[in-house]
């Protein structure tokens, strides 16, 4: 872990900020140039060309997020599934095997089950909860540990201690997806994790107008990750990363102002008569509360809740809802919901999906930065109809 001097609102602000500033501008300009003028480069990484991540929009933006998590380097993605899939098909080789936490965003579960064993990696899921388990689970060949910080779509929160502990005991590079909580709310490299990846289509650059990702942690897996991506090609665009910089900087208003608004609106739906199950990390209730207490700086935006009534109910809801606009990503400045048996774990085995408690009527909820009493008002209004 490095330190870097600031707090997390100043670091996301001033890190990584170019010092002259180019032509006096406040604001960092969009740098639409794919490659720039040759000057002595010794080897091909290090030509300055958007597919090598090297451009000056790169490196502030890699700068400013290695400082907002305290680790010494990051890379910015054109995707959290670039961000993914590099990272894995980098620590991971023909004939390793991967442990993975069984409940996982539905993209990263699709790659797990139906891309890696295409390039000879084997998997095993494991119960993020249960220790205990993970050694009968391990074998000679296993060389990474993965998971998320919150679980997508139950918000889950891993024993994330016992996960990093045995990493390092069995020398498994530890990976974790820091999506839902936002550096805001945790940073892995303070909990000894190797590497955090994101989809910075969500928090990171919060507006919902790009596709982004980043992968942040030590200088020399990093320095790996690069190499990779620089051949697999998922390297961010120019004016993604003007708008993805633009965004970073407003993180912490944005994080703070959802963690405080989805706590209301939990509490909100947790006392409903119509709500049967409410899963949100800051509720008392849930299950992980206390480890959540102990190890973040907030609780989040996203939930998930289940109406009595199943499907039906859950449809008539969305239905007569005003505010939340339905659709299938999160972390935005608006307030967003979907059904994720139907959107992003779709692609799961049914059977599979219910094993891990994913009903078909479970709501997924990310919460904007619109007034919580808007929201409740709106979701109270939609409930009261719902038969
Ligand atoms: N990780 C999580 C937790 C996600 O929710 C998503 C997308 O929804 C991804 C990764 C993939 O990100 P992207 O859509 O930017 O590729």
């Amino acid at each position: 872990m490095k330190k870097y001097p600031g707090d997390i609102e100043t670091r996301a602000i001033h890190a990584g900020e170019p010092n002259p500033r180019i032509g006096g501008a406040v604001v960092m300009p969009i740098f639409q140039s794919a490659m720039y003028e040759t000057a002595g480069e010794k080897s091909y990484d290090d030509i300055t060309y958007i597919r090598l991540n090297n451009t000056p929009h790169a490196q502030a933006l890699a700068e400013k997020l290695a400082a907002l998590e305290n680790a010494q380097a990051a890379l910015v993605t054109a995707s959290g599934m670039a961000a993914i899939s590099t990272s894995l098909l980098t620590v991971l080789s023909t004939g390793d095997h991967l442990l993975a936490q069984d409940c996982l965003y539905g993209g990263t579960h699709d790659f797990v089950t139906r891309d890696l064993e295409k390039f000879g990696i084997s998997y095993t899921f494991i119960d993020g909860n249960d220790p205990e388990s993970w050694e009968k689970k391990i074998r000679p060949n296993t060389k990474a540990m993965y998971v998320e910080t919150i679980s997508n779509p139950l918000m889950q929160v891993p024993d994330l201690k016992a996960v990093v502990d045995f990493a390092k005991h069995h020398r498994l590079v530890s990976i974790i997806d820091n999506t839902f909580a936002s550096p805001i709310n945790f940073r892995p490299p303070e909990h000894r994790f190797d590497l955090s990846v994101h989809s910075a289509t969500k928090y990171l650059n919060g507006h919902s107008d790009i596709v982004a990702g980043a992968v942040i942690g030590g200088t020399g897996l990093v320095e790996k990750i690069t190499h990779r991506l620089n051949h697999l090609g998922g390297s961010l665009d120019p004016h993604a990363a003007f708008l993805l910089h633009r965004g970073v900087k407003t993180l912490a208003v944005r994080v703070k102002c959802q963690n405080d608004s989805a706590l209301q609106i939990a509490r909100f739906l947790e006392k409903h008569p119509k709500i049967s199950k409410v899963n949100y990390p800051g509720l008392e209730s849930h299950p992980d509360h206390g480890r959540a207490r102990r190890l973040f700086d907030g609780f989040g935006g996203m939930m998930s809740f289940e109406l009595r009534g199943g499907v039906e109910a859950a449809e008539s809801f969305i239905r007569r809802a005003r505010l939340p606009i339905v659709a299938p990503s999160l972390g935005g400045v608006e307030t967003l919901m979907t059904r994720p048996s139907r959107t992003s774990h779709s692609g799961m085995l049914v059977d599979e999906r219910r094993r891990l408690g994913i009903s078909d009527e479970l709501i997924r909820f990310s919460v904007g930065i619109e007034a919580p009493s808007d929201i409740i008002t709106d979701l109270d209004q939609a409930l009261k109809s719902v038969e």
